[in-house]
């Protein structure tokens, strides 16, 4: 396995105190990986400025080659990177096999592509005798922060559009998922130029916050929580440093009485619970009409029950553990509050699994009220929320009204009505009569406080650009 970080040209393995790294399954550790010291941060820092100089002016079709090499490894390696991301997260491989490595590819490709076909606005003459035109350029080297619940993904997210866009890049992996990442460190150095990408290990509290004050970082891009982000714009500040911030989410999903109830059960089963609802747009916050809600409640509670995890054979397990105890823990006490309520039932599930490893048990909490904390706060593992409202405009005014603003769903048969509701949600996406389904064609980022910049899409190639404005004097 590999154990070693990428500095500039060279693999080395951290010189600070070692840090579990544990297999959620089983609650053992698979091994201690050391973090980087200041030294260690500060040379994959200047290493990626020095590589800057040139990275930043090969053309897009050079970057692009890059970016299909990783792809072509990722893809050959695909089984020894879901073997990894598996054992490291505790998820059944045929989810990561068969749903993340395929995204994660087609992601570095779409990059690879996007970053060929830039757009911009004309060149002209703006004023007599001067012609105007834009460029885009990097930003210059970009500190990049990723969570636990897809490791792989998310340093695809970030990473692809990065360097893509003519940046160079350090990368911290979560302190709790670092496997994938050290593995894809190791094929860096072997087909990237020295210095386009460094990955540093380490705590967010040590390696993560001398990252993000460190003063040649021109960037700061994080996904994580939103007590992180506030973390990130404060260091920013110092520097002012451009930041890209993916926090949390609270998505709400609106189910109408005319909605295809089947369609809507099995949605929320998939979609809900999904990577045992570790995930930032999971739907785990449903509105259901007067009419639809009682049978909802009833069938929706019965598909979840039967929800496979933990089995001796991972290939019948649909969903994972949490990532830890302590996120298990903090799963078990968010319902634990929810259950002392007089107004709520807990239809199914609702208690730590009685075996080995972190896992929860897939949960429906119905007869929750727009007051309670279960609907306002994220919290990240296996279990949804149903709340009954009365019309439209209550729909509407309570999926908004919440500190999260990235993901939403509208489920109805009446398209006027699906319309006319997406236009008034305010979160980065809505989806209509399905959740969850992501393209690298579009763009996924929120709004309040899920934080903004663009992950995907052409939209992320310009967050990792700058605008310039370039002014020819002709006569
Ligand atoms: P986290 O904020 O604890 O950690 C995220 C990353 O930030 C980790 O690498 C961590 O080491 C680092 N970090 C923590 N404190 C730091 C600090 N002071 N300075 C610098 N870096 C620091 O989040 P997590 O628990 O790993 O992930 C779960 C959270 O991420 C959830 O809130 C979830 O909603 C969010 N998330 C958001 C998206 C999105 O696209 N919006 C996607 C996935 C996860």
């Amino acid at each position: 396995m590999d154990t070693r970080m990428l500095i500039g040209a060279d693999l080395e393995v951290g010189t600070e105190a070692e840090e579990n790294v544990v297999n959620p399954k089983t609650g053992e550790t698979i091994l201690m990986l050391p973090e980087a010291s200041i030294d260690q941060i500060d040379r994959a820092v200047n290493a990626a400025e020095k590589a800057f100089q040139k990275w930043s002016r090969t053309t897009p079709a050079e970057r692009s080659g890059y970016l299909l090499k990783i792809a072509d490894r990722i893809e050959t390696e695909a089984d020894e990177f879901a073997k990894l991301e598996a054992l490291n997260c505790g998820k059944p491989i045929n989810a990561v096999r068969n749903d993340e490595i395929p995204a994660i590819v087609d992601c570095y490709r779409f990059f690879a592509g996007a970053v060929r076909c830039m757009q911009g606005s004309i060149a002209g003459e703006y004023m007599a005798g001067h012609t105007s035109m834009i460029r885009r350029d990097p930003i210059g080297v970009v500190g990049s922060i990723a969570p636990w619940n897809y490791p792989l993904m998310m340093m695809a997210w970030k990473l692809a559009p990065a360097i893509g866009g003519g940046n160079t890049v350090v990368f911290k992996p979560s302190e709790q998922t670092p496997l994938t990442a050290l593995k894809l460190a190791a094929i860096f150095a072997d087909i990237l130029p020295e210095g386009v990408v460094n990955v540093v290990l380490g705590r967010g509290a040590t390696v993560g916050n001398s990252l993000i004050n460190h003063p040649k970082i021109d960037m700061v891009s994080i996904t994580g929580d939103v007590a992180t982000g506030k973390k990130v714009l404060q260091a920013a500040a110092k520097s002012v440093k451009r930041t890209h911030l993916e926090l949390g989410g609270k998505a709400p999903v609106i189910v109408f009485d005319d909605a295809d109830l089947d369609a809507v059960v099995n949605g929320l089963r998939a979609f809900g619970y999904y990577n045992a609802g570790q995930d930032c747009t999971a739907a785990c916050r449903i509105y259901a009409g007067p009419k639809i809600y009682d049978k909802l409640v009833a069938d929706l509670s019965s598909v979840v029950s039967d929800i496979a995890f933990a089995r001796p054979d991972d290939s019948e397990n649909e969903i994972g553990p949490l990532i830890s105890e302590r996120q298990r823990d903090r799963v078990a006490s968010f319902v634990a509050r929810a259950a002392e309520q007089k107004h709520i039932e807990i239809t199914t599930g609702g208690k730590i699994h009685n075996g080995n490893g972190f896992f929860y048990q897939p949960t429906v909490i119905a007869g929750a009220l727009q007051s309670d904390e279960i609907v306002r706060r994220e919290v990240f593992g296996p279990v949804v929320s149903v709340t009954r409202f009365s019309d439209t405009d209550q729909a509407v005014a309570w999926a908004n009204d919440s500190d999260y603003g990235l993901a939403s769903s509208v489920w109805t048969k009446d398209i006027s009505r699906a319309m006319q509701t997406a236009s008034r949600l305010r979160y980065g996406c809505t989806w209509i009569n399905t959740h969850f389904m992501l393209v690298n064609e579009m763009p996924h980022g929120g709004l309040k406080q899920s934080g903004y910049g663009k992950d995907m899409s052409h939209y992320a190639l310009e967050d990792y650009t700058a605008a310039r404005h370039i002014m020819i004097a002709h006569g």
